[in-house]
């Protein structure tokens, strides 16, 4: 009998902000393989919360694109702009618990003060937020809100982690790591524009969808600390973590989106088989 509670369950979570290319192949193989070896569960997830750079035929294509390659995910495949309310919960709960709060510097306005604060750009997150608006008094809160209308609500790292106490998670190939949460800032988790962020919205569904190994490339290690920092706050249990390297082209480039040739579309279009895209990333 299959004990569900030690059942592997794995998932893809692109973003449908463009087609597929061999690094997405390459990715969403990594976490399905990973899935079957060990007789488990392959779920698909789209990450669509960004209104202006994902695009609905982006997400058709891509389930398309994934069938073709031969790939088979447990139904429903959950799309996060259909799931706001899980995290306008969430967030809720943080801020029961105090470590959220509203800011309403601009964009300009935080590179700024990240520049005088003598803050070098954080290597996965980009500029760190000097927290300007962590000190803000209620009452200046509440007057900045009635100008404003609007804020990002942003996690105050150090006083979570003050609650939460030292953190650690372990990598399949890395093992133990201790999250340091704490270089990347005061992260913003609830955007101006949508009620939810990545580092919020993964870590939500990665709960929820009782995802228990959970493998991305490695440009996403580190944002790792921040979404076990999410997961301590919340009570969540912490899934297994496998960062995979990113994939290459020839010149030693990451594949981006922006680079049609190699798309699974136009890969298709050019008579190449799921097989011969296997063969090409080396799966
Ligand atoms: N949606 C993210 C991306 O496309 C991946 C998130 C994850 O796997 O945690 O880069």
């Amino acid at each position: 009998m299959v004990n569900i509670k030690s059942m592997i369950i794995t998932r893809f979570a692109p973003s449908p902000t463009g087609h597929l290319h061999l690094g997405h192949a390459y990715s969403a193989l990594f976490a399905y393989e990973a899935a079957k070896r060990e007789g488990g569960k392959f779920l698909l997830r789209i990450e669509d919360i960004d209104p202006v750079r994902c695009k609905p035929e982006f997400a058709d294509d891509l389930i398309e694109d994934l069938g073709w390659l031969g790939l088979i995910w447990e139904q429903p495949v959950r799309r996060q702009s259909q799931h706001l309310a899980d995290y306008t919960d969430a967030a809720a709960k943080l801020r029961e618990k105090g470590v959220l709060y509203p800011c309403f510097c601009t964009r300009k306005e935080v590179e700024a003060e990240a520049a005088a604060a003598g803050h070098a750009p954080h290597e996965t997150e980009g500029v760190i937020y000097a927290g300007t608006c962590r000190n803000l008094s209620s009452a200046q809160r509440d007057e900045l809100m009635a100008q404003h209308k609007t804020a990002n609500w942003r996690l105050d790292v150090e006083k979570a982690l003050a609650m939460t106490g030292a953190l650690f998670w372990h990598d399949r190939t890395k093992g133990k790591i201790e999250a340091k949460p704490q270089d990347f800032g005061d992260v913003v988790l609830v955007r101006k524009d949508v009620p939810t962020s990545y580092h919020l919205s993964v870590t939500v569904d990665d709960h929820l969808q009782s995802i228990t190994l959970v493998t991305r490339g490695e440009d996403l290690f580190r944002a790792t600390d921040i979404h076990r920092l999410l997961q301590a706050l919340h009570g969540y249990e912490t899934p297994d973590y496998h960062h995979h390297p990113l994939l290459k082209d020839g010149q030693g480039r990451r594949f981006a989106k922006r680079d049609k040739s190699v798309t699974l579309r136009s890969l298709r279009t050019t008579g190449k088989t799921p097989e011969d895209i296997r063969k090409m990333i080396d799966f």
